[in-house]
């Protein structure tokens, strides 16, 4: 398990009739890889070291985690649960792509009297995970579970979390079918998670909404799935390039990149490569640069 460290500084100040200053406080916020795999899980020794399970995300800053799409990476998330007294935690999905969902019906965490978690969703104006996860299609419906288990679906715009204390921002970002990049704001760190985007077959240009939602954070986590001569083949698949998300970081001003939504093809020894390319393409730009690795967690602490 690798482990960075990131120094956040929180200035907290209480509107207290004195107008008395708390002073400097220090707030931790994890971000742990549960999945970084695209498109669909692998498994096998070709993938120990970056992982074969997709799309999980999980933000902690102490309050009521935030999890980052519900792909299979969330059997992994499951069993840090085990030992732990009832879960409350809200969901931002990305999209309803399979490789983000899939872990949702086995999660049978929610099938526990007072868990609970609400999915917040783009709304398509239908209800995919109900019909999705039902008879015909899967034995049982999540929904039915003793737990609480809602979806919201929302609108582009600005939403506040407050059990979590994260203010978030979700933007429309190009993509195969409607999807949204998210920008959370918790613990004084500013993350942003774009999974799937598609570059622009010149991939030398930005969509606005993502850029403005990436801007300046200290970390985004956006999709790499191919390489340059990948994309020749899939330039309308709904997906980037490793050395766009290096392009589009720069572009951002962002601080770390985490390369993330690894496709199913590429081993560890594509990953390293792909890693190692990625951060050589612009050695000054200041920006971290990692692939990202199942397991993986990043802790924003003093
Ligand atoms: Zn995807
Ligand atoms: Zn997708």
């Amino acid at each position: 398990m690798n482990v960075f460290t990131i120094c956040v500084l929180v200035h907290f100040k209480l509107a207290l009739p004195t107008r008395l200053s708390l002073g400097w406080f220090i707030v931790s916020v994890s971000v742990t890889f549960f999945g970084a795999r695209g498109s669909r899980p692998v498994s096998g020794s070709a993938y120990a070291q970056f992982g074969g399970d997709t799309a999980l995300v999980v933000l902690d800053c102490g309050a009521e985690p935030i999890l980052l799409d519900l792909g299979t990476g969330l059997s992994g998330f499951s069993r840090t649960l085990r030992d732990r007294g009832a879960f409350r935690a809200s969901c931002l999905l990305s999209h309803y792509h399979f490789d983000h969902v899939q872990g949702l019906p086995f999660f049978a965490d929610i099938d526990k009297i007072g868990n609970s978690l609400t999915i917040f969703a783009p709304d398509v104006g239908e209800k995919p995970l109900r019909t999705l996860y039902g008879p015909p299609f899967f034995p049982v419906s999540p929904f039915e579970f003793r737990g609480e288990l809602e979806v919201r679906p929302i609108a582009a715009g600005r939403l506040e979390l407050e059990r979590s204390k994260a203010s978030v921002v979700a933007s429309l970002v190009p993509h195969t079918n409607v999807a949204f990049g998210y920008r959370i704001e918790l613990g004084g760190a500013t993350i942003c998670y774009i999974p799937d985007h598609q570059a622009p077959y010149t991939r030398d240009t930005f969509a606005a909404t993502a850029l403005e939602l990436a801007d300046g954070a200290d970390l985004l986590i956006h999709d790499a799935q191919y390489t340059p001569a990948e994309f020749e083949l899939k330039s309308n698949w709904g997906h980037s390039t490793h050395l766009y998300a290096v392009d589009f970081a720069i572009a951002a001003r962002v601080k770390r990149l985490a390369l993330f939504h690894h496709d199913p093809s590429h081993s560890d020894n594509d990953l390293l490569a792909m890693e190692l390319s990625a951060k050589e393409a612009y050695p000054s730009s200041g920006v971290e640069i990692f692939a990202a690795r199942q397991g993986q967690v990043l802790q924003i602490v003093p």
